[in-house]
């Protein structure tokens, strides 16, 4: 399989989930053999998408070189691995990429909407010479990296929640990314949205943008002071167990997020892996950690 790029530049503005702020992102077509890069939009300073850049993982993955910053990357890598684009450039105004829908779904459907194109190089898989394990003793989580013939993603969410149970999701290239995984959007539970509410930490989070979980009970004044905020007339809990905000798409639209999440994050290691990885509970920190192990594995 040849390299791809995509067939034109792609626009896409709003606000940033954690720090609010507003930002411009154009996506552009770069030259084969040149990855993913980040650009300061004032300079044209450029940052590669390598887990070598990550500076922060707290609630969403931060890049950083020099004093360039970018902060929740993981959702647009995801979206560009996802599809298939090896090689673009994502020029940047702003410290945070926009949250949009929660998704990468309007990622993709832009993409796919004119289709990729095609580049001459052959798609480099890199094997892996022996199996990479992380974890992490206070969360449990970790990330079993296990050579196979091609990459595929496996993935369990157990957050000890009734609402979401145990949750499993699972991807390789012969599912469609853009329909199963792209439209999954992020969640958050209730008693922390409270929280993040209160310490200014999801300021961009006035649309509809994420599931929230309401795994304890709460009241319906608690219900109407969240609606407020998230700028809604009414919402309120239903039966199984989420905030009315928005219906879901899969029963397991949660632990798909956070296997959008883990592509995007495993993208880091910037080469597509003959690997099986199997990520238990996984979040950002591991992520990274992981696609950093990769890099240093593949690196020539
Ligand atoms: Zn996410």
């Amino acid at each position: 399989m040849v390299q791809k790029t995509l067939k034109k530049s792609y626009t896409f503005t709003g606000k940033g989930l954690h720090t609010g702020a507003f930002s411009r992102v154009t996506i552009s077509p770069a030259p084969e053999g040149t990855g993913i890069n980040f650009k300061r939009q004032s300079d044209g300073f450029l940052m590669p998408a390598l887990a070598s850049n990550v500076s922060s993982t707290a609630r969403s993955t931060k890049l950083t070189l020099g004093d360039f910053s970018v902060q929740t990357v993981e959702h647009v890598l995801s979206a560009l691995y996802g599809v298939g684009v090896d090689n673009a450039v994502i020029t940047v105004d702003g410290p945070e990429m926009p949250i949009l829908d929660g998704s990468a779904r309007p990622y993709t459907e832009a993409f796919l909407a004119d289709g990729l194109q095609d580049q001459s190089a052959p798609r480099q898989y890199i094997d892996l010479k022996e199996e990479i394990y992380v974890s992490d003793e206070k969360s449990g989580s970790w990330i079993r990296i296990t050579p196979a013939d091609k990459p595929s993603f496996d993935l369990t969410i157990d957050f000890g929640s009734k609402v979401l149970g145990i949750q499993t999701a699972s991807y390789d290239e012969s599912v469609d990314y853009a329909s199963q995984i792209a439209v999954c959007r992020t969640f958050v539970f209730f008693h922390e949205i409270e929280y993040l509410f209160a310490n200014n930490l999801i300021k961009g989070g006035d649309v509809d943008n994420a599931i929230v979980v309401v795994e304890h009970p709460v009241t319906e004044e608690q219900v109407d002071n969240i609606a407020a905020k998230l700028g809604k007339e009414k919402i309120s809990v239903n039966s199984d167990g989420y905030l009315t905000n928005l219906s879901l798409y899969f029963p397991n639209e949660c632990g798909r997020h956070k296997l959008l999440d883990l592509i995007g994050d495993i993208s880091l290691a910037g080469v597509r892996v003959n690997a099986r990885i199997t990520g238990y509970k996984p979040g950002h920190g591991i992520n990274t950690r992981a696609a950093a192990l990769i890099l240093q594995a593949t690196d020539k």
